[in-house]
């Protein structure tokens, strides 16, 4: 659609910083980059109306990992580099707490708890996270209480991890780790919050508008983003589009994977709190109404096509899969009232990735399934590293 008068030369001006994506990296980017120049044009393009990444779809864990997927992480990534990612984790909330207040994303330091499943000692994984959980401690520990100690409850020396024989006793679990440090917010409060703050910051948004394409402008001014509605133009911009990035920048190794939710009505609720299963790739919590919000099944191995395009059939076999595993773990449900997909942004370990690719043209993506925890972090490192360099 060609633009107007109006739009050229006030609504859809150039800008100084424009963001693609509006998730929490996004929102985060855009909101710590304004504070830095109150006075630049900021603007968010985003292709949803509300967003259709993981950001209003997740399942409002606000956690560092389970004992599972921290030995496999320890394992392939090696300490240094597996420390780093739990120190981003707790950092980013920490980040997201300062930026919008506990209250306003609805955060409860609930504790959590990892469910190892029931198929016995002979099961290696299981005793390897046991035999495991003192290193574990050991390493993370120091980590988690030095960045959460003034936001979080716990005392500085309340283990990371600790057994739990009487909730696992209750699921008929062979062992329950409890996550001291976890807690559960409010997803819709938390994106309700970010909305409010790019409003009161004058940050200018841009909903139900794709950028198809980028192009470096010829006298060095900046970027033309290809959209839709016309192309627009910003000095430096910033890629937030996680799982769905290389559409914009072919290059990065990132791709989108699905997850499914459903929320579930036990015959009996479980005690409130947010559960992993299966190294996370299970995960349950407790409803503010009394429900459970039970997702995961990555492991099913399930393809389905991107939104808006559908596949029932691989659909219905994935809740299927997940309807199953939920009576595994709560009993018996009388109902399921929910049901949708979120995308995850992934890779091939689960380090987020920030850059830069050219003069002016930033990136922040891969948040894997922890980005409500690192998120709003890697959108003021971007910020950050973009006004420090001038870039
Ligand atoms: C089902 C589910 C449950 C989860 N549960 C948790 C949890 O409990 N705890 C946790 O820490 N993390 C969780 N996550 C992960 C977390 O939600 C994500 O890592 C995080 O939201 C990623 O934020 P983001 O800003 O990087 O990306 P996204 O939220 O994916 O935002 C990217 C945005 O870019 C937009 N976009 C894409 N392409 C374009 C384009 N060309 N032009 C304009 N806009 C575009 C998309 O519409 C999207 O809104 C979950 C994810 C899912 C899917």
């Amino acid at each position: 659609m060609p633009i107007g008068y109006w739009e050229s030369e006030h609504l859809l001006a150039p800008a100084d910083f424009t963001v693609i994506g509006g998730g929490i990296v996004g929102m985060s980017a855009a909101l710590h980059f304004k504070a830095a120049h109150p006075k630049a044009r900021v603007r968010l393009v985003e292709r949803d109306v509300l967003g259709e990444g993981g950001t209003t779809r997740n399942a409002g864990f606000a956690c560092f990992g389970g004992a599972g997927e921290w030995l496999d992480d320890l394992e392939a990534l090696g300490a240094e580099r597996w420390l780093a990612l739990i120190q981003m984790r707790a950092e980013g909330l920490r980040a997201l707490i300062e930026l919008l207040g506990t209250s306003a994303l609805g955060l409860e330091w609930c504790g959590g708890w990892e469910l190892l499943a029931a198929r016995g000692a002979e099961d290696q994984k299981v005793q390897r996270v046991l035999d495991a959980l003192p290193e574990l401690n050991r390493l993370a520990q120091p980590v988690l209480s030095s960045v959460l100690r003034d936001v979080h409850p716990a005392s500085a020396d309340t283990p990371a991890l600790s057994l739990a024989p009487q909730r696992a006793h209750e699921f008929g679990a062979h062992a329950a780790v409890h996550l001291c440090w976890e807690g559960m917010l409010h997803t819709g409060k938390m994106v309700s919050a970010f909305h409010k703050a790019l409003g009161a910051a004058n940050i200018q948004c841009l909903n139900g508008c794709t950028v198809d394409a980028l192009t470096a402008r010829e006298d060095h001014a900046g970027w033309t983003l290809d959209t839709q509605r016309g192309p627009l133009i910003s000095q430096k911009v910033a890629i937030c589009t996680n799982g769905f990035a290389r559409a914009i920048l072919p290059g990065l190794e990132v791709k989108p994977a699905p997850n499914r939710v459903l929320v579930v009505t036990p015959k009996t609720m479980p005690p409130a709190g947010a559960y992993h299963i299966e190294d996370g790739y299970l995960y349950f919590r407790t409803l503010p109404g009394g429900q459970i919000l039970f997702g995961g099944g990555r492991q099913y191995g399930i393809d389905l096509p991107h939104y808006p395009a559908l596949d029932a059939e691989a659909t219905a076999l994935w809740d299927q899969k997940l309807t199953a595993d939920a009576e595994q773990w709560l009993g018996p449900i009388d109902a399921i009232t929910h049901r949708w997909t979120g995308w995850l942004g992934v890779g091939p370990d689960r380090e987020p990735i920030i850059g830069s690719t050219a003069p002016g043209l930033h990136h922040a993506v891969r948040m894997g399934g922890m980005g409500v925890a690192i998120g709003c972090g890697m959108g003021k490192a971007l910020a950050d590293a973009i006004i420090a360099h001038n870039a």
